[in-house]
């Protein structure tokens, strides 16, 4: 690990969640000073600088935003060939684009490059930590496992469970599923920043009796995560009423089984009663946003207000393939409109909580990174709004920290990204 180092720009960050009295923190001229991979202390340049000793190295990234690294809660990595396939909603999707990608990782040297592209454009984006699809193929994770250790990433994945319902190459069964699933665990889990999630896909491909088994492996294991679909699509919760008839609602068939609990992060959770947000709520499970893929396949909007009252945990995912990009900023975007169709706002303060500390707090990881708290995993980007000629103009004519970090949002992507620093390091080879 690096010793001390400090790094000068515009600092921002998120103190807490807005609906609780947290704040939107800014450094005009801020100093962010890491040691050991961790955040020592953060305040304005010309009060620290005055108290900091000669021989530690200072990064002024002039003109540029400092930001917690983006947190990306849901995301496929298999998915990347099929990022902006025309045509599709969800079901059809799955059959026409996702099944037949996914069956290329029945080859271990494809999963370990795709792992490793996967990552660098990840890091590209200024995303520093996910919760990652691999495949049914027990070698994806490892793959995806080992390009993230390598990273030193705090990352979270799982072999997906699909034991009926999809192409014969793709099925596992229900007593294999978990114990190769447990073998990753063993193997994967806590391992420096890497955790394990149980990852069926969605309740439609997996038996009862594999259900069964991923609930009793999750409860032997409180800590590990669990990862998976939820009530994304009106055709999707039609097949899940004809598949599991006794259940009243699809998120009890994810009750039923003990999948829903707390480190559970269920991706969109659009269609639902009330109750089932309450139940979600009280079960301490987390929603991942999923903008971008909710527009793209059509889903259907997401009602961020009635999750917020009901007090539960949601963090942004891009969901790529189903949605367009990587970047958490252009998530962002499609989130704010989206929204807007919805008749909600979102405004930047809760934009920003959403992508980092919210995020953090989805996946039971706000204690380890998502702002600059001191103690905290030094992850972060740096976002140089020069590098968007319109960008820069727009917040020339903007005069408060809200309507700048509101333009930045909107117009900022992977362009504006200058570095991506892992505990303190630079990330990115070309900076
Ligand atoms: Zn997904």
């Amino acid at each position: 690990m690096s010793g001390p180092r400090a790094f000068r720009g515009r600092i921002v960050h998120c103190t807490g969640d807005p609906d609780a009295g947290g704040l939107v923190e800014h450094f005009e001229d801020g100093l962010l000073l890491v040691d050991e991979g961790r955040v020592r202390s953060l305040g304005p340049a010309e009060t620290l600088i005055k108290n900091l000793s000669e021989d530690i190295p200072v990064t002024h990234w002039k003109g540029s935003w400092i930001l917690p690294g983006f947190i990306d809660c849901h995301v496929h990595y298999p998915q990347l060939d099929v990022i902006a396939s025309y045509g599709e909603k969800l079901l059809d999707w799955l059959e026409t684009y996702t099944y037949p990608a996914e069956e290329k990782f029945a080859d271990p040297d494809f999963a370990r490059v795709t792992a490793e592209q996967f990552l660098d454009r990840m890091l590209a984006n200024g995303t520093t930590s996910a919760m990652v699809f691999a495949t049914v193929h027990a070698h994806s994770a490892k793959a995806l496992f080992s390009a993230a250790h390598e990273r030193n990433l705090r990352l979270w994945t799982g072999k997906v469970l699909m034991d009926r319902n999809c192409p014969e190459s793709l099925r596992d069964t229900a007593v294999d599923g978990i114990r190769e699933s447990r073998e990753l665990i063993d193997r994967w889990h806590g391992q420096d920043r890497l955790q394990y999630a149980i990852t069926p896909r969605f309740a439609p491909t997996s038996t009862a009796h594999q259900l069964d088994l991923a609930g009793q492996l999750a409860t032997e294991y409180p800590d590990v995560y669990i990862h998976s679909h939820l009530a994304e699509s009106q055709a999707e919760l039609e097949w899940v009423a004809e598949l599991f008839p006794d259940a009243d609602t699809y998120t009890d068939v994810y009750r039923d089984h003990r999948l829903l609990r707390e480190r559970s992060i269920y991706a969109h959770c659009i269609h639902m009663e009330d109750d089932s947000v309450a139940t979600m709520a009280s079960a301490g499970a987390a929603i991942a946003f999923c903008p971008s893929s909710n527009l793209f396949l059509g889903s259907g909007l997401f009602d961020l207000d009635r999750a917020r009252v009901a007090g539960v945990r949601v963090g942004l995912g891009t969901d790529v393939g189903g949605g367009t990009s990587l970047s958490l900023l252009r998530t962002v975007h499609d989130g704010y409109k989206a929204l807007q169709l919805k008749g909600q706002s979102l405004a930047p303060e809760r934009a920003l909580y959403l992508a980092t500390l919210g995020a953090a707090r989805a996946l039971y990881a706000s204690d380890r990174i998502g702002n600059f708290a001191v103690g905290k995993e030094a992850d972060f980007v740096v976002l140089d709004p020069a590098r968007n000629l319109l960008l820069q103009r727009r917040l020339a004519s903007a005069d408060t920290v809200r309507d700048r970090l509101f333009a930045l949002l909107m117009l900022g992507d992977d362009r504006l990204v200058r570095q991506t620093y892992i505990m303190g390091r630079p990330a990115l080879k070309e900076a």
